[in-house]
């Protein structure tokens, strides 16, 4: 795991939110809720399947792998826990879910759709993990 030297928004942890922060932190691993019945990934986390409206599920590890789908670096800071220049990743998920991130690191020049990336957990100063990602080719 990998320390950040900076805070996070205050967060509001919903009843299906909360399990995958706690998985996060305690494994430091990405794990999803996958449907009983059709094995569809739910994410984000959520009462049904989006397939099957389902509401029975397990929460799974996932393999953290993906590929960026699409990415920007603000230079305007919007909030003050992220100071500028800052990046912000789409991931698509091998497992098929879209999750929004950063790159651990600065992006290089040009761009960056396409690339595989890598869960790395980012330990933040006020106890909080996020699921960051780094580039792996
Ligand atoms: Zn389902």
């Amino acid at each position: 795991m990998m320390l950040q030297n900076s805070a996070t928004p205050a967060r509001v942890l919903g009843l299906y939110d909360e399990p995958f922060w706690k998985r996060l932190k305690q494994d430091g691993r990405l794990s999803l809720q996958c449907c009983r019945h059709c094995s569809t990934w739910r994410y984000p986390p959520g009462p049904v399947c989006q397939s099957c409206l389902s509401p029975d599920y397990d929460w799974k590890p996932v393999s953290g792998h993906g590929e960026i789908l699409s990415w920007i670096v603000f230079h305007r800071s919007y909030l003050p826990e992220y100071s500028s220049p800052y990046n912000v990743v789409a991931v698509r998920l091998d497992e098929g879910p879209t999750m929004i991130s950063n790159l651990v690191e600065e992006p290089p020049p040009g761009s960056v759709i396409g690339r595989r990336v890598a869960l790395q957990p980012v330990e933040m100063d006020d106890g909080v993990t996020l699921p960051r990602f780094r580039l792996l080719d």
